[in-house]
């Protein structure tokens, strides 16, 4: 077993991990491919490759480096998020330039994983490129992007670039079982992701998150009038609440770690501060990542209403919901109004990129969706 057993054994994967093995590593990498061709996992694989100490160029996805780099917390890999839509020409300058110019605190390499590098405007790929062209011979940056075009030719010309391909919904639920989901399990979690097979693969190993999923989705079900809307927005709210102070909770378990690891040595107080800032963005971006699961899956509900009125029972994604939707499809509400109301779930989703106040964009949602597309029976109680 090693860390590139979980990825979809591609061509394309299997030559980066052979790359990863050989002598003089790249520098710079661009992964390319559609969203859940398994961009992140691959980075992530890349960077416990550099680091592994047991299996050096490979990755044993088992001992402290291989561990603590999977789970995004080894003190020389560095996680670049956008903040809101852009990833600032600040974080490049102050967090990222500084950075790699220090040597690995622990590692063989320091590694740079920038997801979403498109989301750099152009004068943050533009303060980037010198670090790029003249690499510290420890230092691997590995960009992350849906969009070849949206990254300047200049960055694209310095780096070594790898196509992902998306992976097909059959292939998917084929590498889930193998990882030992049960059928009805994979099925569900392939479908649910749309082809996604990062996102997948979580729903298959935490069973609370199509739990969740199934609750909000089932959000709809109440929406009778205004007041039922607003109280379905505050538990959804309070829900996303909890999830992101779950995560703050380990989040300070993550700095007890670090103070352990470093002692009150050299650059200490940088890595603190690294850390502090580290874990602000990530909260920030499980909000938005939490909002957009639980309206992506109203709006594929809807979705499947519509689908199911033309017959299609095999393009529906909910199927754990089949037994509802009948119901709903029978429902003497125009098509018109279901497309609304996916499309308003999908806007109301867009608008968190740009910071949106949550609480009013989640309840003028649902005051929307009650009025177009009013549940089939009152629910009890
Ligand atoms: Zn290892």
């Amino acid at each position: 077993m090693n860390v590139w057993d979980k990825l979809h054994r591609s061509r394309v994967v299997e030559g980066v991990a052979r790359q990863m093995a050989s002598q003089g590593v790249a520098h710079a990498w661009l992964l390319l491919g559609p969203s859940g061709s398994g961009k992140r996992a691959t980075a992530l694989s890349m960077a416990a490759a550099l680091n592994c100490e047991t299996l050096p160029g490979v990755g044993c996805g088992v001992c402290s480096a291989c561990s603590r780099i999977l789970r995004r917390r080894h003190p020389d890999v560095h996680h670049i998020l956008p903040e809101g839509p852009l990833i600032p020409v600040d974080v490049i300058r102050e967090q990222v330039i500084p950075e790699a110019s220090r040597s690995p605190f622990e590692g063989r390499y320091k590694v740079f994983v920038i997801e979403e590098a498109d989301r750099m405007n152009e004068a943050a790929q533009n303060a980037i490129l010198k670090t790029l062209e003249e690499p510290q011979a420890d230092t691997v940056f590995i960009l992350v992007s849906h969009f070849e075009q949206e990254v300047l030719e200049t960055i694209r010309s310095r780096c070594r670039i790898v196509h992902l391909e998306p992976v097909s919904e059959a292939r998917i639920i084929e590498l889930l079982e193998e990882d030992g989901a049960p059928r009805d399990i994979a099925v569900l979690a392939a479908r649910v992701s749309e082809g996604d097979f990062e996102r997948a693969h979580s729903l298959a190993e935490d069973p609370n998150i199509l739990d969740r999923r199934r609750r909000w989705v089932a959000l709809s079900t109440r929406l009778h009038e205004p007041s039922d809307a607003f109280d379905a927005a505050a538990e959804l709210i309070e829900d996303i609440k909890s999830a992101v102070k779950e995560r703050e909770d380990l989040q300070k378990g993550e700095v007890a770690e670090l103070a352990e690891a470093m002692g009150e040595g050299r650059g200490t107080a940088h890595a603190r501060n690294a850390l502090a800032k580290r874990h602000k963005r990530e909260l920030r971006r499980l909000e938005e990542d939490l909002y957009g699961e639980a309206l992506g899956g109203l709006a594929s509900f809807y979705r499947d209403i519509l689908a199911l009125r033309r017959g299609g029972e095999e393009a529906v994604t909910n199927l754990d919901l089949l037994d509802r939707l009948p119901d709903w499809s029978a429902l003497p509400i125009p098509d018109g109004a279901l497309v609304a109301a996916v499309d308003r779930c999908l806007k109301a989703r867009a608008s968190f990129r740009v910071n949106a106040n949550a609480a009013l964009a989640i309840e003028s949602t649902f005051l929307e969706l009650s009025r177009l597309v009013p549940p089939p029976e009152r629910v009890p109680g």
